[in-house]
């Protein structure tokens, strides 16, 4: 070794030092509490922000990060003040799609910062085997997914087509093994395809566990899909309604014939309701759904099966993330039942953008001509007819009824979303799941507007 390479190498050790000695100064007890006091303000000064330009709803995700953080944080009263009054308040007028997408942009990098330092923090806290090592790096997973360093944290390792897998499961994927049925078996000879049920793929994505016997790209696309969907179905709801804690992955299970879907039904879920292609059950926490387009050469089936998971699972992620009182939706009097499908219908409207669910005009207009040109054009509901239906009479037993009832509480949801009723219907929304169900909630909610619906929703829906 040369003196010079020996003073070079010292130079950078006690450069290292130097930030690390910062660090080091303090105890993992106060580099917890610096963290979070940081990340805290980070969010509330986003939320200041995003409160002043009129973006409401991005102000109450933002607020939401801090009183949804489970990293040893105690209680935050003055966080979940500030998000009750959030909740109170709609966006503003003059919000426009630009101010929008700056304001988000913004968020973006805050959660970028947040999870660099989360991860950073996750890592010095394993290497001094302090067990909160776990929780900030999935702090730091929350707020990135791609995050490396959380993921070296928590043991993942990134793989080919499986995502980011733990030690044990990378191992034996290295090995040439892949998740089949129950259990991990040799890859080669494994490559009939769809595979008969029994010999489904376990797929896993960040949030997801799908088990289906289709062709391996085609899950690997729907789960994509499934991410998409939770990202925009969290940049919707996370602060305007009440989240529980994301424990595990959602449970989702897609047939590739009818046959065996109802074979499995049949042996699993003896509830379950027939004659109908999907269903998620809040008991079981699972979405099951087959591939609707195998009946298409048979005729009637218009859907696809993108359109279908997204419903399924769209129930899926209100009832798995949302703080709901389920027992206010599930009777047959329910009022307002409209309101559970006419969400799910409305992500059905989705497809993949770039990177993201985006709101699919031609679907919609495809959708709109079935219940339009068919007889049923007669069927279509009023807004005032569609929003006085008892869950009884809005899933009809005349199979033509049900589904334009369906597909125009879709159009009915997408309606109030977009413009001026959009805050009424997150108030109406948060209702509906959280705070019982009476009968005049909606009206109450929309206020005059309710008076002059019938009239506006026809003019939407001629738009479309
Ligand atoms: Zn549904």
């Amino acid at each position: 070794m040369t003196p010079r390479r020996w003073n070079g190498a010292a130079a950078v050790a006690l450069c290292l030092l130097c930030v690390a000695g910062r660090a080091e100064d303090l105890s993992p007890d106060a580099r917890v509490a610096d963290f979070l006091a940081w990340e805290r303000a980070e969010w509330m000064r986003a939320a200041d922000t995003a409160e002043k330009k009129g973006y409401v709803t991005l102000a109450r995700r933002c607020v939401a990060q801090i009183t949804r953080r489970d990293s040893g944080a105690a209680e935050d009263e003055g966080a979940d003040t500030r998000l009750a009054a959030l909740r109170e308040a709609d966006d503003g007028a003059k919000l426009n799609a630009k101010t929008r997408a700056s304001l988000e942009r913004a968020v973006a990098k805050v959660r970028k910062s947040v999870a660099a330092k989360a991860a950073s923090l996750a890592t010095a806290l394993k290497n001094a085997d302090d067990d909160r090592a776990p929780e900030l790096a999935a702090l730091a997973l929350r707020n990135d997914p791609a995050s490396a360093a959380a993921r070296g944290v928590l043991g993942h390792t990134r793989t080919k087509g499986w995502g980011w897998l733990d030690a044990t499961d990378a191992a034996r994927l290295k090995a040439g093994e892949v998740p089949v049925g129950d259990g991990w078996r040799p890859k080669k000879g494994l490559r009939r395809d769809p595979r008969p049920w029994g010999e489904q793929w376990t797929v896993t994505s960040d949030h997801f566990r799908i088990r289906s016997n289709l062709a391996l790209p085609r899950v690997f696309a729907l789960r994509d899909l499934l991410e998409m969907l939770r990202d925009r179905f969290l940049a919707d709801w996370e602060g305007t309604l009440p989240m529980v804690p994301e424990e595990s992955r959602h449970d989702v299970f897609i047939f590739a014939q009818k046959s065996e879907y109802d074979t499995f039904l049949k042996a699993n879920d003896p509830t379950h309701i027939k004659g109908v292609p999907g269903q998620y059950s809040p008991t079981h926490r699972r979405a099951t759904f087959f591939d609707v387009e195998t009946l298409r050469a048979a005729g009637g089936q218009t859907s696809s099966l993108e359109e279908l998971m997204l419903h399924e699972c769209a129930h899926q992620l209100f009832y798995e993330l949302v703080a709901i009182r389920a027992t206010a939706i599930d009777s047959n009097d329910s009022p307002n039942a409209w309101i559970n499908e006419g969400l799910a219908e409305f992500y059905g409207m989705h497809s993949r953008g770039k990177g993201v669910l985006v709101l699919d005009r031609k679907a919609i207009r495809g959708m709109l001509r079935t219940i339009q040109v068919k007889k049923s054009a007669s069927l279509v509901p009023s807004a005032s007819a569609l929003t006085a239906m008892t869950k009884g009479v809005f899933q009809s037993p005349d199979g033509e009824r049900r589904v334009t009832n369906y597909a125009t509480a879709g159009f009915f949801a997408l309606f109030l979303s977009e413009g001026a009723t959009r805050g009424a219907w997150q108030r109406v929304v948060r209702e509906f799941f959280c705070n019982g169900n009476s009968p005049d909630a909606f009206a109450g909610s929309m206020g005059d507007f309710a008076k002059r619906m019938d009239e506006s929703f026809r003019k939407f829906l001629a738009k479309l």
